[in-house]
């Protein structure tokens, strides 16, 4: 199965990070704290704004 990665958006600072699929724990923003990411045992929910998928194999 592809893992990949989102191109995520800040809802409240704007600033973009790359955020894991599945990621397994809470991935925050690097400029305000702002929750991107919250692990749910599979594909980590993402709270931000998808700007992009970036998938590889
Ligand atoms: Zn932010």
């Amino acid at each position: 199965m592809a893992s990949s990665f989102y191109r995520v958006k800040c809802k409240d600072c704007n600033n973009e990070q790359i955020v894991f699929s599945r990621a397994s724990t809470v991935v925050r923003c690097q400029i305000c704290g702002s929750i991107l990411a919250e692990p749910t045992g599979g594909a980590a929910a993402i709270r931000g704004e998808v700007v992009e998928e970036l998938t590889h194999d």
